[in-house]
């Protein structure tokens, strides 16, 4: 692992202006102009966003209207339209996914990709990939910032770096002199309460940052969050849950008319199908496979050990890698599932692990010469081909029986459902993508 140890493994993506820009690209007439996104009709409202045509003329996000009003006689102001931008959002995460799997949803403009030590080695070609992506599907007014660098919290930092529509590889060898003028106050994490704690420990700037020992890092943050702020500033990722063993799963939280055992079941497989993708991707194979279902979406710590109830299966075989492997097994956990289970599930997981590398198998796997062995032979082929026309053809061209559509209409990488609405938490009538909702004043 020490050679990878530098490599640029994450990839941070961020949208410019994205409440403006999705208002310009559903309205072409908004396009080059000055635009102020506001959460009501009133010239007193800040403005959650503006478009980047206000931000170069001196109108900052956050600007109550009738400032940025006096800046820009001629700026345009519009009503905001949540569930327009999550629509869009989510329209967003399927284009990304064709070119990488998206590994964490951090808000609604932002995500974060881990990349497979191949992708990471194409840089700044795989930004554009997912640059010419977006463009293809939809308009030149969209555009996102990229970073790429060995840790999130890095390239984060080197997406912020060129705005907008910048793409950014930053390298551990160009720090801390990349950065040495960021204003410390940029860096994610780092608030008010903090520059003053640093401040008294001497650090002003980013090199002073940098130079830290960890053991001082430890003592400033008052716990062991400044030693892996630290670490992972210096390229080394530093997970707050260390124990996490490495799995490759999706999990859904499902509306009132998916709760019944059919359509439970159908989003199970979708969610596995998904699943066996992404391992695929990956020289691994899986020998486990666990089914969980809650009878409540969580909200917080407190709510788990009250009220909600959790149904769990896992199931072992041999180490495969194939669909029809994998289904047989989720097929046994539904079928426990339905014997078993004594609420409607609110949500459903699917996780493979149990792990192997191609390389750590032994035994009977391949001398074996059993109709099994031979049926799973065929089984990884079928399966790696369907993998290979679901990237050429997209991610619907085909699937292993017939299927109706998960809600949201996304199985990929994980939400954070907690931070972003579904559709159905809209109380109003779906607004029309086009529909644009301009200000009277
Ligand atoms: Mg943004």
């Amino acid at each position: 692992m020490a050679e990878f140890a530098h490599l640029p493994e994450r990839l941070y993506l961020d949208f410019d202006s994205f409440f403006a820009s999705a208002e310009q690209h559903f309205n072409p007439t908004l396009r080059g102009k000055p635009v102020g996104v506001v959460a009501l009709d009133s010239p007193h409202t800040g403005c959650i966003a503006v478009s980047r045509e206000a931000k170069v003329r001196g109108v900052k996000t956050n600007m109550p209207a009738r400032e940025a009003r006096t800046i820009l006689p001629d700026m345009t102001f519009v009503v905001a339209r949540p569930d327009v931008y999550v629509r869009l959002h989510k329209r967003i995460l399927e284009v990304i996914e064709t070119v990488v799997p998206i590994q964490h949803v951090r808000s609604i403009d932002e995500v974060v990709c881990a990349l497979l030590p191949s992708e990471a080695r194409q840089g700044l070609a795989l930004a554009a990939r997912i640059k010419k992506a977006l463009l293809l599907e939809f308009s030149p007014v969209l555009t996102c910032s990229i970073g790429i660098a060995a840790t999130e919290l890095l390239a984060k930092l080197a997406a912020e770096r060129h705005k907008p529509d910048g793409a950014v590889l930053l390298e551990t060898r160009m720090l801390p002199s990349f950065l040495a003028d960021l204003k410390l106050g940029k860096l994610p994490g780092i608030g008010e309460g903090m520059l003053v704690r640093l401040k008294a420990a001497g650090v002003y700037d980013f090199s002073g940052l940098w130079d830290l020992a960890p053991k001082q890092a430890r003592a400033i943050w008052g716990s062991v969050e400044g030693e892996r702020f630290l670490q992972e500033l210096h390229g080394t990722h530093a997970p707050r849950d260390q124990t996490q063993k490495r799995m490759f799963g999706h999990s859904r939280v499902l509306p009132n008319d998916w709760r019944s055992p059919d359509r439970v079941e159908d989003c199970a497989r979708q969610l596995l199908a998904s699943a066996a993708r992404r391992l695929r991707r990956t020289d691994l194979r899986a020998s486990k496979l666990t089914l969980a279902m809650r009878s409540q979406r969580l909200r917080s710590t407190r709510e788990k050990s009250a009220q909600a109830q959790r149904w769990t299966w896992e199931g072992q075989f041999q180490p495969s890698r194939d669909d029809l492997s994998f289904g047989r097994a989720l097929s046994k956990g539904l079928g426990a599932a339905r014997a078993q289970m004594r609420f409607a599930p609110a949500s459903v997981s699917v996780m493979l692990h149990g792990l192997e590398a191609e390389g750590d198998i032994t035994g009977d796997l391949f001398a074996a010469q059993s109709g099994d062995t031979r049926d799973q032979a065929r089984w990884e082929n079928v399966s790696n081909m369907m993998d290979d026309l679901r990237s050429r053809f997209g991610g619907k061209a085909l699937s292993l029986g017939q299927h109706e559509k998960v809600p949201g209409g996304f199985v990929g990488g994980k939400i954070a459902f907690g931070r972003i609405p579904e559709a159905g938490d809209f109380e109003d009538a779906p607004t029309e993508d086009g529909d644009t909702h301009f200000c009277s004043f």
